[in-house]
């Protein structure tokens, strides 16, 4: 997947402000955020999107969502915080490698 920009950041060839890493997911700053807190959870496998995951990829997909509160938790979203996943071009995915939102630090609007 060389033309993949998160592989790529993965990678290092690309930088990007990580606050998390482990051995199956990294987690960085969105570039563009849409609150004081925006985070992109990042499996190190490439994936497409959530249409292309499988039972393989259980363990993956249950790591992902537990990290989720640990890494709102050292980012002091006492608060509580918010999680997007966005699945094909219609679900407004732009970026064709599996990533979760994590948004934060203020009172989020409602849908
Ligand atoms: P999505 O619409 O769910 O595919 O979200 C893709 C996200 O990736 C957007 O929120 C972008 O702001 C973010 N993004 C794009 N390029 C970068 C980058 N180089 N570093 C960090 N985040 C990025
Ligand atoms: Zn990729």
């Amino acid at each position: 997947m060389s033309d993949c920009l998160f592989c790529k950041i993965i990678a290092g060839e690309i930088p990007s402000d990580q606050v998390y890493q482990d051995e199956q997911v990294i987690v960085f700053k969105d570039i563009n955020p849409s609150a004081p807190v925006h985070l992109l959870v990042v499996p190190r496998l490439h994936i497409d999107s959530l249409n292309d995951m499988d039972d393989t990829h259980s363990e993956l997909i249950s790591h992902m969502m537990l990290l989720l509160p640990k890494i709102a938790k050292e980012q002091g979203l006492t608060g509580g915080f918010r999680t997007i996943l966005n699945t094909g071009t219609e679900g407004g995915q732009l970026v064709f490698h599996l990533h979760i939102h994590l948004l934060g630090g203020k009172q989020l609007p409602g849908f």
